[in-house]
């Protein structure tokens, strides 16, 4: 390892705490990060920074560099296409407004949804909320514990199987900006955009692969090859993608504590890329151990 490197690996670039559909509050997550063994953890919750300040205190108690984050939903056609961001200005005006759109869809989306299931099931709103930590950027996952905590759905996978999935039938979509509106908004506030999983099996591949010319030139930075639910064949797409445009490739584990099977560290991030990921950024630091 290069001696002027202020971070160990391993690094885990995408991870979930309360502050989204994760299971633990951020610090306790970054402790998790550090009895896991990793030297280097990017907290990456769904549309919110909320969890950044006590992420950072937990880096320094724990002795984890943090990288502080977020995935932004997006969407291209009826597909939603997950995009990372790291080290941007969190009081960015216009990110900050556009983060708040998209969380305030998601919860009225989220309470049409549980108001179709309960026309057919006995659960209410009353019940997500009792799954979900005050501010908290709210989605499928905490309808799933509601069901689960209601008997409805064994694990929240099940759920997800079954009432929450788009064939059963109440399944909403809500707004989500274009993913190439996503990377201007967070190059903009000095940040870096990485596309998250964009090789699962329900992608809008195609779609996505005619933007990403529009999107490099607008500043992505790189794809996260490395991840549980890419598939094979998408992994060998992403290699060309990358070896076209000159993106870099991540790699992470997506952990959501107990709401999923993803165990920290699973997957990781080179440290060659996360050098070059950090001298790009410009809106925030890492707060390194
Ligand atoms: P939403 O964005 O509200 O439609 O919900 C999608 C989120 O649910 C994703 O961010 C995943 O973290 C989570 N998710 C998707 N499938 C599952 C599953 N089978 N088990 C647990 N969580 C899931
Ligand atoms: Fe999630
Ligand atoms: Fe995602
Ligand atoms: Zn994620």
């Amino acid at each position: 390892m290069s001696p002027d490197r202020l971070f160990r690996a391993p690094i885990d670039l995408h991870t979930h705490s309360r502050v989204s559909d994760g299971t633990e509050s951020p610090g306790i997550l970054v402790r998790a990060a550090a009895d896991a063994g990793l030297g280097t953890v990017a907290l990456t919750d769904h549309d919110s920074t909320a969890g950044w300040s006590e992420a950072s205190g937990a880096a320094v108690e724990f002795g984890v560099t943090l990288i502080p984050g977020m995935e932004l939903s997006t969407r291209v056609d009826w597909s939603s296409v997950h995009m990372l961001a790291y080290l941007f200005d969190p009081n960015n005006a216009k990110l900050v407004a556009e983060t708040a759109r998209i969380r305030e869809a998601r919860l009225h989306r989220a309470e049409e949804m549980v108001a179709r299931i309960g026309r057919d099931y006995d659960v209410g709103w009353d019940d997500v909320l009792a799954q979900t930590t005050p501010g908290a950027t709210v989605g499928r996952p905490h309808i799933a514990d509601a069901l689960v905590a209601r008997g409805l759905a064994a694990t929240r996978s099940e759920a997800f199987a079954g009432i929450l999935h788009w064939r059963a039938g109440y399944y909403q979509p809500h707004y989500a900006p274009d993913p190439l509106l996503a990377v201007e908004l967070v190059v903009a506030a000095g940040g870096v955009p990485v596309i998250a999983h964009p090789a699962t099996v329900s992608r809008a591949d195609v779609a996505l692969d005619e933007r990403m010319g529009d999107l490099v030139d607008a500043g992505l930075f790189g794809l996260e090859i490395d991840h549980r639910e890419n598939t094979a064949e998408g992994r060998e797409r992403l290699l060309r993608l990358a070896d076209r445009y000159g993106l870099a490739l991540t790699g992470s584990s997506d952990y959501h504590g107990e709401g999923k099977p993803n165990r920290l560290g699973e997957n990781t991030t080179r440290a060659e890329v996360l050098d070059r990921l950090i001298a790009r950024a410009t809106g925030w630091s890492p707060v390194y151990a």
